[in-house]
């Protein structure tokens, strides 16, 4: 029997919440006639049912949607045959993300009471974290509201410095240290993007490999802090002497650069070279160990259509030879392999 009389309970408190989550005029039919309760944020015990609707349809009216309650905990009190007490505690969801109220624990008890063989709710207190609240309002949705925006702008804003920073470290992660301009990580990227390129647009891709002569003996009769300052001016130098669009120069190693030339035939990779080899020559930078007394560059050009038969490394691979004929045709000299040039040799600097 008492079993059976709680069972009761629990659906008619379920109805209840149900009905008060959708905003069901039908809330109050349960209603005792001596019905006394505390509604919204009023603290004034209420013994009107006209008054406790009037505060309930305003805080209705602040939130339209649904209010998801949560229950943490429900406890059925059997006080007497005819009486039971109803103490619920529970998370209030509103239509909010992030609201503050779906943190804070509120309390409600419905004191459910036997009036004419039927059960009505004689008295109802809840208890919600209403000091959150500014003055007027039920539920704290003005301040809910200014803290979703604070939050919406600080999403947005460490988006943002996130974004820098990623593209900041993309930068520093491509970039040589000492010269500022690219370094062999995004060349070697590059060179597989543009070998694709070229590959699927059926264009040549041509690379110059560029070594500074006599090097060592630069800086061991300079010293290495000249030797940096440099290595500055020629890359300096170089990335402001491109004449193409999509261009890449960058800092291979040591004294090392290359310039990689998309969508570049071989007539034109070997002008560039030329260009570049005069360019650098009239840096006038002083070298007291070689021939000319100034900082000269030996350079080997390469140029290739990429297909699958080969590997982009193929490309380096044919500069780096060519690099290796201009040293040894005694540098301050431009090579190619025959394939690309069959007299070898393009330039050979100023004759003395
Ligand atoms: P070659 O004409 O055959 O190229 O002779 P080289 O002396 O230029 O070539 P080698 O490879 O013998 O020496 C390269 C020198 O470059 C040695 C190294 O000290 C210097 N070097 C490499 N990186 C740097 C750098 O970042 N700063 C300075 N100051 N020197 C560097
Ligand atoms: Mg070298
Ligand atoms: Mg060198």
């Amino acid at each position: 029997m008492r079993h059976r009389r709680l069972q009761l309970i629990q659906s008619l408190f379920d109805d209840y919440i149900e009905m008060y989550s959708s905003r069901d005029d039908k809330l109050t039919t349960r209603f005792s006639d001596n019905f006394s309760g505390y509604a919204g944020s009023s603290d004034a015990l209420i013994t009107n049912k006209e008054e406790w609707i009037r505060i309930t349809r305003q805080d209705f009216a602040q939130v339209p949607e649904r209010i998801h309650i949560e229950m943490l905990d429900l406890s059925l009190q059997d006080l007497a045959e005819d009486l039971v007490v109803a103490t619920a505690f529970f998370h209030i969801h509103l239509p909010i993300p992030e609201s503050i109220l779906c943190r804070e624990t509120a309390r409600l008890v419905l004191i459910f009471h036997r009036e004419n063989n039927d059960w009505k709710i004689a008295h109802s207190g809840i208890s919600i974290p209403y000091g959150l609240a500014n003055k007027g309002e039920i539920y704290p949705m003005t301040s809910l509201e200014e803290h979703n925006r604070e939050l919406e702008s600080i999403i947005v804003a460490r988006t943002r410095e996130l974004a820098e920073a990623n593209s900041r470290l993309e930068i520093l992660s491509n970039t040589d240290g000492l010269t500022n301009i690219g370094n062999r990580r995004l060349f070697d990227h590059m060179l597989r993007t543009e070998w694709s390129r070229g590959q699927r647009s059926n264009t040549p891709l041509a690379l110059i490999m560029l070594d500074i002569d006599h090097f060592k003996l630069f800086n061991d009769y300079y010293g290495h802090l000249a030797g940096d300052d440099c290595l500055k001016k020629l890359a300096n130098c170089l990335s402001q002497s491109g004449r193409r669009a999509g261009e890449l120069v960058a800092r291979y190693g040591g004294e090392e650069f290359i310039i990689l030339l998309p969508n570049t035939d071989k007539q034109t990779s070997l002008d560039t070279a030329h260009y570049i080899h005069q360019l650098i020559q009239s840096l006038t930078i002083p070298h007291a160990k070689t021939d000319l007394g100034i900082v000269t560059v030996s350079l080997g050009i390469a140029c290739l259509q990429p297909s699958e038969q080969h590997s982009a490394l193929e490309l380096v691979r044919q500069a780096d030879a060519a690099l290796y004929l201009a040293k040894s045709a005694g540098r301050n000299c431009i090579r190619s392999l025959p394939s690309l040039n069959p007299q070898g040799f393009i330039y050979d600097g100023p004759q003395e």
